[in-house]
């Protein structure tokens, strides 16, 4: 199959023969000839699987085949994304795949000054890439008007429902002419997604696409057991012996972030951060200076890293897991794109033993455990498997004993006899998913 065949016309050809792409990848393969044909999408794809082509080439195509000139400040396409880095990237592939289609293409994303995307919007944009909060200010202000909107795409809707936007996209949906195609993609179908879907799509066609870095084997992944207080030393030792060049490292907090950057400095390592406190700007050099190989290991969370578009990336490293699991493919899925071979290596703690249990179920596997010579943990972490089940009781701190007292147990720990009932349901919800009309905003991009 070549994308000739699946109905792309000449200069989205040239494009991808520039970029050398040479074969569709499932995703698009079904999503191009699909979305041409006009119907409405509803796809289980993550990054990482060529989604963004999928969407981005049939729609550039119709936009140039089809439909009205855009008018002052309407906009003919939309992209929602949940992040500003992800409307970046997802706006510069864009231009790539449009390079040879006469159309207008934008970005607009909160953090930055609102006034240079309301003059650039006057003269109306054929396709524009957007986080939900910044569009709905700009929609507000009457900078955008969605009477010529032809088509809509959710890219990382469970993305955007995580980080609260819940409430941006029902106002504005309800602003959306009703008559359009509406593309959804996401990573993981809660009960919320299909919600969403059921609320916004019209008879849509299902596409999945398995995670390609977890069911296809060009990611390597192990994880190294450890005391908490030991990662950092750890981190170090393991970057040394392993030889780990450029790599991307996951931290929970901000906090987190800071302080590994601080301590790799320290050591004359060239390193960087980027976390949601740091002005977009900076995030941005950081992340180019990544990019660009002239630093060599950039620590991240979650939300800053999401729309990191590196390829050829060898070295993902958790230092620690994520709270929700889908992110763990999210992270991997930094390396061993385009079929490359990387590795990603977790360092966990007994703190984090729900967290492991719970990525091993998603992702259908039991993860190969390692210990480091010296960095044995004391804090055992109980042995975990793909079914979920969390089978070795973790030793127990000692205490000192308390007569008649309630017994205190351990997080994860019960009173029953056997093994399997030591512990608390293996894969709990880990983050309450807002409701599509009802979720709180906690962050916006
Ligand atoms: P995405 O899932 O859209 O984030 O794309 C993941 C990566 O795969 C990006 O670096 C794309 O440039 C690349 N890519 C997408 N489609 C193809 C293709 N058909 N052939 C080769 N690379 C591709």
């Amino acid at each position: 199959m070549t994308f000739a065949t699946l109905g792309l016309i000449e200069p989205l050809l040239r494009a991808l023969e520039t970029l050398g792409y040479q074969t569709p990848t499932p995703v698009q393969a079904q999503a191009i000839p699909a979305v041409l044909a006009g119907r409405d999408l509803m796809a289980a794809a993550q990054t990482g699987t060529g989604k963004t082509a999928g969407f981005a080439l049939p729609m550039l195509q119709r936009l140039t085949m089809e439909g009205p000139k855009v008018a002052s400040n309407c906009v003919r396409a939309l992209v929602l994304v949940p992040t500003r880095e992800l409307a970046e990237q997802v706006h510069a592939s864009i231009r790539e795949y449009g390079e040879h289609v006469p159309l207008s293409t934008y970005a607009v994303y909160g953090g930055v000054s609102i006034n240079p995307q309301m003059m650039k919007l006057r003269k109306g944009i054929d396709l524009l890439v957007a986080t939900p909060g910044r569009l709905l200010d700009l929609y507000r202000q009457n900078a955008v008007k969605f009477n010529q909107l032809e088509t809509l795409v959710l890219d990382e809707a469970d993305r955007m429902l995580d980080l609260g936007f819940a409430e941006e996209l029902r106002d504005i949906y309800a602003a959306l002419p009703k008559k359009r195609q509406t593309l959804l993609f996401s990573a993981t179908f809660s009960d919320d997604i299909r919600l969403l879907a059921g609320q916004m799509l019209n008879d849509p066609l299902s596409i999945e696409v398995s995670p390609r870095n977890v069911a296809a084997a060009t990611v390597k992944q192990w994880i190294v057991t450890v005391d908490k207080k030991r990662k950092p030393e750890l981190f170090i030792h393991l970057m040394k012996r392993l030889k780990w060049k450029q790599t991307l490292v996951f931290a929970k907090t901000r906090n987190g972030v800071d302080a590994l950057v601080e301590r790799l400095q320290g050591l004359g390592i060239n390193a960087d951060g980027i976390h949601g406190d740091k002005p977009q700007a900076t995030r941005q050099r950081a992340l180019d200076r990544f990019k660009a190989n002239e630093v060599q290991i950039l620590v991240a969370t979650d939300v800053a890293a999401r729309g990191l578009d590196i390829d050829d990336l060898p070295t993902v490293v958790n230092f620690d897991l994520p709270i929700v699991a889908e992110d763990y493919v999210h992270r991997i899925g930094r390396t061993g794109r385009a079929g490359q071979t990387g590795e990603a290596i977790s360092l966990v703690c007994a703190d984090e033993v729900q967290l492991l249990s719970a990525i091993e179920v998603l992702t259908r596997q039991t993860l190969k455990r390692q210990e480091e010579s010296g960095f044995e943990p004391d804090h055992r972490v109980p042995e975990t498997n793909a079914s979920g089940e969390v089978l070795k009781k973790p030793k127990k701190p000692k205490k000192p004993k308390v007569s008649g007292g309630k017994r205190t147990l351990g997080k994860w720990m019960d009173s029953g006899d056997t093994p399997t009932e030591n512990v608390a349901p293996a894969v709990k919800p880990v983050r309450k998913v807002p409701a599509f009309n009802t979720g709180p905003r906690k962050r916006k991009p």
